[in-house]
């Protein structure tokens, strides 16, 4: 590491006092109970994240003010306060109550980033139901996967999406009993089989009190996707609202008169954890544009909102970094103060590009659907090493582990030697089983430690370095994608005799999708049923997961046993080295 590129902070790169400047001493005073004493808990004992979220706000002194303010293209931006947010939440929740739905139950929430999504999360929490996002982008098939594994009751979305991406799938998603509609014209919505949410709430009582959850009750339950197999929902409990609360203030800076702005989707961990508990928590101002990317629209949400503290992903960044520095140079941005991004590598050229055009340097941090909060960050007052994670948060352990033959993990104490990121259990947000299957979440830990299944390095100063997935999941834009999904949703086409599945590196959005596939006798390969198998995808699995590219391979190397090898698609397709193919089937 070249010590020249270091950014060093000074005071006149904080504009305002950070919340801690001693790293060493803030870690060591730490401790998860005085964090908790940091929120209120339930009046009867135990803890409830829409209860320290929106409750304790909405009956303080916060009422009034604004915890969302939402914009969208076609409207005026609309504010709604801590004290609405409560009413419209205990409605949402009241209205569970009348359905029948028993603390525990899931409720899925598929829609874009409108405030009814927000609400049906408060109020599922405050009810003690349990909030599983899917992502609007998804197509029917990833929707129906989910809704199954999690045992979906309830799925709140809106008409277009429902009659785009649910209705015919119904019949698939057996446990699902109620679907409440959202119209996205405004209208009231009259779909067989589904009930209109606004009549519904408009009925319902406002008054209700959080339900008795306690720290360990599950609260979230996110699908993240692993190698194989179908993707895996990790349940996290209300008590990880205690590192929600932490990291806001720790690795985000939260203070009590920023406006701030997370784009991450809520269909998404970070647009959950971020985009609505932790700034709620903090009761701090929340924006939240309905729309998709837009390099002038977001420059101008920047400037004309006042955006204080900005929470974006890597891909975001480099889109904006495409388009140049003229765009930006048309607007001001005196109110921002911090930067934080976090989904993929952040490049050394990104970071340094925030500092050049928005006069601030863009801080990495690193989590996962797993840990539930940020776990390593750069912090306002850390001095930054582009194109490192940062350090350990306070309460965090962190370490670089080997594994041994006899199956455990040892810490490799010397730094910049790359290992598997390891953390060490006991902070309030880790995940705490994966839906019906224990086994899979055992074999997640090895001692006190949980495997994270990401290879790093921590050099001598103790900031963590992203080297690469220990498996072949791929990111792309942000998200998690796994392979075995896709491949499945193309092994469905009749053409199709097997298919693998690569990341591909893309400059903007981390990875592409790439898929090869080898087709049954019978059918040739050609331009147009290439055409027709991304089309088959795309319907399927939808926008976000669907390959970008399709490729032909007469047979796809397996190794003996009879798995796909992947990583020598993956290294065949980028010319590199074929390394260890001893287990490679003869002829792939
Ligand atoms: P997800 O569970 O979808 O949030 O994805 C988590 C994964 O994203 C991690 O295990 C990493 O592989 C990757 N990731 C998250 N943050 C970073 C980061 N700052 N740098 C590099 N990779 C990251």
């Amino acid at each position: 590491m070249d010590s020249l590129s270091v950014i060093r902070k000074t005071g006149a790169d904080l504009r305002v006092a950070p919340n801690f400047a001693d790293y060493a001493g803030e870690c060591r005073a730490f401790t998860w109970d005085r964090a908790r004493a940091g929120l209120s808990g339930l009046p009867g004992g135990g803890i409830n994240i829409a209860h320290e979220a929106v409750e304790r706000h909405a009956a303080g002194f916060l009422r009034d003010k604004a915890a969302f303010r939402f914009l969208s293209r076609n409207a005026p931006a609309r504010d709604v306060s801590f004290g609405e947010l409560s009413t419209l939440a205990g409605r949402f929740a009241n209205v569970l109550g009348q359905l029948g739905i028993a603390k525990g139950e899931r409720v899925f929430v598929l829609a874009g980033r409108i405030p009814e999504l927000y609400v049906a999360v408060l109020g599922s929490l405050r009810h003690g139901a349990v909030v599983c996002p899917l992502f609007s982008a998804f197509g029917p098939e990833p929707i129906a996967t989910r809704v199954n594994l999690g045992e979906g009751r309830v799925l709140v979305t809106t008409d277009l999406l429902y009659e785009r991406k649910v209705a015919q799938w119904r019949d698939k998603m057996p446990t699902l009993e109620h679907v409440l509609l959202v119209s996205e014209e405004g209208n009231t919505t009259n779909i067989p089989g589904t009930l209109d949410l606004a009549t519904l709430m408009a009925a319902a009582s406002a008054t209700c009190a959080p339900a008795a959850t306690s720290a360990e009750d599950m609260a979230l339950l996110h699908f993240t996707s692993g190698t194989t197999g179908t993707p895996k929902g990790a349940v996290h409990g209300h008590g990880a609202v205690v590192t929600h609360h932490a990291t806001g203030y720790y690795a985000l800076d939260l203070h009590a008169d920023d406006i701030y702005w997370c784009t991450a989707d809520p269909g998404w961990v970070t647009g959950m954890s971020y985009g609505v508990i932790a700034p709620l928590l903090h009761g701090v101002t929340s924006i939240i544009d309905r729309e998709e990317f837009d390099v002038e629209r977001w420059y101008g949400i920047l400037q004309d909102e006042g955006v204080t503290v900005w929470y974006t992903a890597p891909t975001a960044i480099r889109m904006l970094m495409k388009c140049g520095a003229d765009i930006p140079r048309k607007y001001r941005f005196p109110n921002l103060r911090f930067i934080a991004s976090v989904g993929e590598p952040l490049n050394p050229e990104a970071v340094r590009w925030g500092k050049n055009v928005l006069g601030l340097p863009i801080h990495d941090n690193w989590w996962q659907t797993e840990t539930g909060g940020i776990m390593i960050a750069n912090t306002p007052a850390f001095d930054i090493k582009p194109g490192s994670m940062g350090r350990p948060l306070p309460g965090i352990d962190a370490a670089i582990v080997r594994h041994l033959e006899d199956g455990s993990v040892t810490v490799i104490e010397e730094p910049d030697v790359e290992g598997e990121l390891a953390l060490k259990r006991g902070w309030p947000s880790m995940f705490r089983g994966y839906l019906n299957n224990a086994e899979r979440y055992r074999k997640c830990f090895s001692g006190d430690w949980y495997l994270t299944g990401d290879l790093a390095k921590r050099d001598a100063d103790g900031y963590f370095w992203f080297v690469g997935r220990a498996d072949d999941v791929i990111k792309s834009a942000g998200h998690l994608i796994g392979p075995f999904e896709v491949e499945s949703a193309l092994m469905e086409h009749p053409a199709v005799a097997e298919a693998g599945v690569i990341g591909k590196p893309d400059p903007v959005v981390g990875e592409i999708v790439k898929a090869f596939v080898s087709l049954k006798t019978g059918f040739a390969d050609s331009e147009e049923l290439r055409r027709e198998l991304l089309g088959h995808a795309r319907k399927r699995l939808g926008a976000a997961v669907a390959p970008k590219e399709i490729a032909f391979l007469p047979t796809l190397p397996r190794t003996r046993s009879g798995k796909i090898m992947r990583r020598l698609l993956k290294a065949r397709e980028l010319g590199l080295p074929e390394g260890d193919t001893s287990t490679l089937e003869a002829g792939g």
